[in-house]
């Protein structure tokens, strides 16, 4: 029996369920939530967050990945906590996103990845909670000198413990191009990495170049925002890279993270709408069994291939 580290322990990977690829439960950019937490109403941020976990799970969503790294504020004592209030399995993460630590920058490649297989085989910090994920970054700037050695030291901690790794890129600027050159530089596996937010660009030539790579690609940040391409266009990639024979290969998701409660807004209710964890269930999947997606492939996507890439089982 295959099992996958969550945040309330090992769970067996039959049931992962519908798994959404790229979430987060709490973000504080500048690690605010550590350092500042007088910034936040706690009970309130709690509060929120329990229930659009809850009406997620009600929802049909059975597992989240949380690719919430030290940099972006990542506390998993607060993740385990709305975890067993929800009733939502968390995978969280390991590695660093954007602001790459200043100790990072000059750490040998092995040293970092002792960080992260740390945190994979031992824990974070003291509480006993194990990285299921390995979380790497890099934006419109491109793969900078520092977070190239983030990316490395990421690719030795896969091949080490067979942690799979989830990146951020900038699509539009072909960013995971170079990602995907890095890794396979290390040597890493192909097959347990996933080049995320790659809906973001709609260059389908692009993607699949890719996965002609060997790698998962998450098709996240549904709904869109400004600038970027909207839910019907993510929709329009998604169904030609299934009509290419891709659907094996690519996940789904939000990149959603309910916003912390301000100190200064204390004891108003912002209950409103549908979560967002839940625009695909209620929306774009919906609209892509319309356009003649099978229920088959829309459970490969959301189910079947999540649980592949988490485990590392093959087809
Ligand atoms: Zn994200």
């Amino acid at each position: 029996m295959s099992t996958v580290e969550t945040v309330l322990g090992p769970l067996d990977a039959d049931a992962l369920g519908f798994t959404l690829s790229h979430e987060h439960v709490l973000v504080a950019m500048g690690e605010d939530n550590h350092h500042y937490p007088w910034l936040f109403n706690w009970e309130q941020t709690r509060n929120n967050v329990v229930r659009e976990l809850r009406e997620a799970k009600l929802g049909g969503v059975d597992t989240i990945i949380d690719l919430t790294t030290p940099d972006l504020g990542r506390d998993v004592e607060f993740v385990r906590d709305v975890a067993i209030a929800s009733g939502v399995n968390v995978i969280v993460a390991t590695g660093i996103w954007r602001d790459v630590p200043r100790s990072f920058w000059e750490r040998s490649l092995d040293r970092t990845a002792d960080i992260f297989v740390r945190e994979i085989e031992v824990g974070i910090g003291d509480t006993g909670v194990k990285a299921g994920v390995i979380k790497v970054a890099n934006d419109a700037e491109g793969v900078t000198p520092e977070a190239e050695r983030v990316l490395r030291g990421a690719a030795r901690a896969l091949k080490r413990t067979g942690c799979p790794i989830s990146t951020h890129q900038w699509a539009p600027a072909e960013v995971g191009r170079r990602q995907v050159e890095i890794f396979r530089d290390e040597g890493a596996p192909m097959d347990r990495i996933c080049i995320g937010h790659s809906a973001d660009t709609r260059d389908v030539a692009y993607l699949e170049s890719l996965l002609q790579a060997g790698v998962y690609l998450s098709m996240d940040r549904y709904p869109g925002a400004e600038g970027r391409p909207d839910w019907r266009q993510r929709n329009e990639i998604v169904k030609a890279l299934i009509a290419r024979g891709w659907a094996q290969r690519l996940m789904l998701g939000h990149d959603y993270a309910p916003a912390p409660a301000s100190a200064r807004h204390r004891g108003d209710a912002t209950a409103s709408g549908t979560t967002r964890y839940l625009f695909l269930s209620t929306v774009a999947l919906p609209a892509l069994r319309r356009d003649g997606v099978s229920e088959e492939t829309i459970g490969l996507m959301m189910r079947e291939v999540p649980r592949r890439f988490l485990t590392g089982a093959l087809p």
